[in-house]
């Protein structure tokens, strides 16, 4: 089932998140299952639970386009970060017609449970580890426009929420 994406600023985009238990409840199993149908309909590239109203944590990564199986990750973290940085540009589902350079850094190792309840890890210096980086920022609350320092496309819309005090 295709479900809405809320878009900023609603407030659910902000707010903390809870780890979810094993075995996953049918609820849960189910807003997994509804965000992978959301992120492959919208064409994004990963997809985090607020975006669809829901303070939990769980992710999509969806680099299905290059090769790479979508992926659902439970109570992901990054676990630990190269000093080396990259900046690319990047959007949000939840932010449409905003893009931005954002920094982040290049090569990180990721733990996550898998929906049988797993403890896995990953290391990865490519699109994977910008995409959970991005996707575990929605978790916590943080959008691309806390970190944008240059705006590529979009700029008034980020200075009229400026102007609104919303930002
Ligand atoms: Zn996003």
């Amino acid at each position: 089932m295709i479900l809405p994406i809320k878009t900023y600023p609603d407030p659910v985009l902000g707010k903390p998140t809870e780890p979810v238990s094993f075995p996953l409840s049918k609820e849960i199993k189910k807003l997994a299952e509804d965000m992978i149908d959301t992120v492959r309909k919208a064409d994004g590239i990963g997809l985090a639970a607020p975006q669809v109203g829901k303070s939990v944590k769980v992710v999509i990564i969806n680099l299905e386009k290059s090769g790479v199986p979508l992926v659902a990750l439970y109570n992901p973290k990054v676990v630990t970060k190269s000093f080396a940085k990259t900046e690319i540009e990047e959007g949000c589902l939840s932010i449409p017609g905003v893009f931005g350079m954002v920094k982040r850094p290049k090569k990180v190792t990721i733990e996550a449970q898998t929906a049988e309840g797993k403890t896995v890890q990953f290391t990865d210096d490519g699109w994977i580890a910008r995409v959970a980086q991005h996707e575990i920022d929605h978790i916590n609350g943080r959008l691309i426009i806390d970190v944008i320092k240059k705006y590529t496309q979009g700029a008034e819309i980020v200075e009229e929420w400026r102007a609104k005090k919303l930002l």
